[in-house]
């Protein structure tokens, strides 16, 4: 055991571990890179992991500077739960429900809580958390703010960051501060502080103020967006400031959450859902548009096209039998509305003659099993990401672009060129009403031809969704597949601004370095592993 481990050992409540077989299981998450930490550490409380960062700075300042990565259930697709230092590693005792109010439905959790038992527990409240992801079950709710989460009610609800309301976080140095939204009195106040916790706040503030003009850049025209820091809700015109929506999406690089303040919603278990197939992409992205103008949103619109229903039924044509059948559609949409009131009915009605005038075929169900049957359709994805053709597997390096609604059907055609000319299948999936579309190339990771053909593929696939107007990441966060990206996206300025925030927060980079900020093309190749699978998660059925 190494001396830090040594140390750490001696000071912390939670467990060192630093055997090869360890360090082996958190050398991957759900992306196609590998890195092995030092060593793994199962905090107990926050003030382990105060200590923790505490000591990682102590040694940074004398020059030896250990990576600290914060770790859920390790599912991320863009390499951020990945480390080459300590691996603090929450679900083992952090994982608490430490408060829940049935009457207004706000909850405080610890991170390492599993998405899918708090959701269980706040459907018994008759509330629920509508921006889970599709891996919900196997993720945990840290996770899920570390990376800014979306999923298929993200099109109505929001993403995670609009329900996070305040976050206990250690900072790089042992600091611990808590955020929520402050009154200019309580700013001032923190201004005043002569800790670490001030000089951020004098730092960002001051920046802040002096970038305004570059700020309204970072407002694409998508409606969900987990590219870059999130600076654009700190401080608001009426003088208010709120480190949250900062720390939220900001992949554990800015510092680590220990507590998590979140509004909740009145869950309502009846839902209306239609599926309508299409003969054509441009009548689907018809529907969309004239669905998202529709008086309420529906809460999910959903899609997959023509190509996955091939593959599907060539991998496991059980899974559309009395569903769908050839010839197949070129697109099917799922859209749910969940509102059960007066208006929500008009809706209802209003989206019946609307498909039916667009769509070749629809189904409206009300019935929960029957929406099950149908659903069972979109998640057939979930086959595309676990069928593997010898050491073909389905690889997350384009899953996540996102495009302005009305570039739905570009972006499609966009995507069926790239994978045209790169001789491979195209199989598409994802939230249509917000185009924000999962594709996985079938590779070879341990042929040096399909990694070159990967590298290629990132590589037009970004620019695509940047010449789009899009943003290369709708919910999945930069972690280190998609930062080379981050100074095409927003251009040199905002790039620039995004490397000055964490310097602010991380002045050694001992916070999840090698994710979003200051990463090269040149420094992820070396990373990629030569077999791409998701054994982490085979205690569960992956969804997508
Ligand atoms: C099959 C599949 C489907 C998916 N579907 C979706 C989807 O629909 N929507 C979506 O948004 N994502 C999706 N994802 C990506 C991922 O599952 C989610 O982002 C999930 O919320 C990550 O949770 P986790 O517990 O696995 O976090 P991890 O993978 O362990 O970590 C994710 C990030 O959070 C940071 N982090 C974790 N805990 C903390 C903490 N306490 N403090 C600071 N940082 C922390 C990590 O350092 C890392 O940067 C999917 C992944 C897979 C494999």
């Amino acid at each position: 055991m190494s001396k830090v481990a040594h140390y750490l050992q001696e000071h912390l409540l939670g467990e060192v571990m630093t055997s090869a077989d360890a360090r082996r299981y958190f050398s991957t998450d759900a992306s196609i890179f590998t890195l092995t930490p030092s060593l793994i550490l199962y905090p107990r409380n926050e003030n382990d992991v105060r200590k923790t960062t505490r000591f990682a700075w102590q040694l940074a300042e004398r020059g030896r500077v250990i990576p600290i990565t914060a770790r859920g259930s390790g599912t991320d697709q863009s390499g951020a739960a990945l480390g080459s230092g300590i691996m603090l590693v929450f679900p083992a005792h952090m994982n608490r429900i430490i408060e829940l109010d049935p009457k207004n439905g706000t909850i405080v959790v610890e991170p390492g809580l599993n998405y899918g038992r708090l959701q269980q527990t706040l459907h018994t409240h008759e509330r629920f958390l509508p921006p889970y992801p599709a891996s919900y079950e196997y993720s945990t709710i840290g996770g899920a703010v570390a990376n800014n989460a979306g999923g298929e009610k993200s099109l109505k609800y929001g993403a995670t960051r609009g329900f996070v309301k305040a976050l206990r976080v250690v900072l790089a140095n042992g600091e611990v501060i808590e955020t929520r939204r402050l009154g200019k009195r309580d700013l001032n106040k923190k201004l005043g502080l002569s800790t670490f916790e001030g000089e951020i706040y004098r730092a960002l503030d001051a920046l802040l103020e002096e970038s305004r003009g570059l700020l309204p850049k970072l407002d694409l025209n998508v409606t969900k967006n987990a590219a870059g820091y999130n600076l654009y809700d700190i401080k608001r015109p009426d003088g208010s400031f709120d480190l949250t929506p900062l720390f939220v999406g900001s992949q554990g690089t800015l510092g680590i959450v220990t507590e998590i303040v979140m509004d909740t919603e009145v869950y309502n278990p009846a839902h209306d859902l239609f599926m309508a197939e299409f003969d054509s992409l441009e009548a689907a992205e018809r529907a969309v548009l004239e669905l998202r103008d529709m008086p309420r949103l529906p809460s999910s619109i959903e899609m997959v096209d023509g190509q996955l229903l091939e593959l599907v039924d060539r991998l496991n044509p059980n899974q559309l039998k009395d569903i769908v059948s050839r010839p197949f559609p070129k697109a099917v949409l799922f859209i749910e509305v969940d509102d059960d009131d007066r208006q929500g009915k008009r809706v209802v009605k209003k989206i019946a003659k609307l498909l039916n005038d667009l769509a070749t075929k629809v189904e409206h169900e009300q019935e929960a099993a029957a929406q099950t049957r149908l659903w069972k359709v979109r998640q057939a994805a979930a086959s595309v990401l676990a069928h593997s053709e010898g050491q073909l597997k389905a690889v997350p390096i384009i899953e996540d672009g996102i495009v302005p609604p009305n570039k739905l059907q570009e972006y499609i055609a966009g995507v069926y060129k790239l994978f045209a000319a790169a001789h491979l299948q195209p199989a598409i999936w994802g939230h249509a009403g917000d185009a924000n579309l999962h594709v996985q190339p079938f590779l070879d990771l341990s042929q040096l031809g399909d990694r070159q053909k990967a590298f290629r593929l990132i590589d037009e696939y970004y620019k695509l969704v940047i010449s789009l107007g899009g943003s290369t990441t709708g919910e999945h966060g930069d972690g280190r597949l998609r930062a080379p990206y981050l100074e095409q996206l927003y251009g040199p300025e905002l790039y620039e601004l995004f490397t000055k925030v964490k310097a602010i927060f991380d002045p050694y980079g001992t916070l999840n370095p090698g994710v979003k900020v200051g990463v090269t093309l040149d420094d992820i190749k070396p990373l990629v592993r030569n077999q791409y699978s998701l054994s982490h998660l085979y205690d569960h059925m992956p969804r997508s």
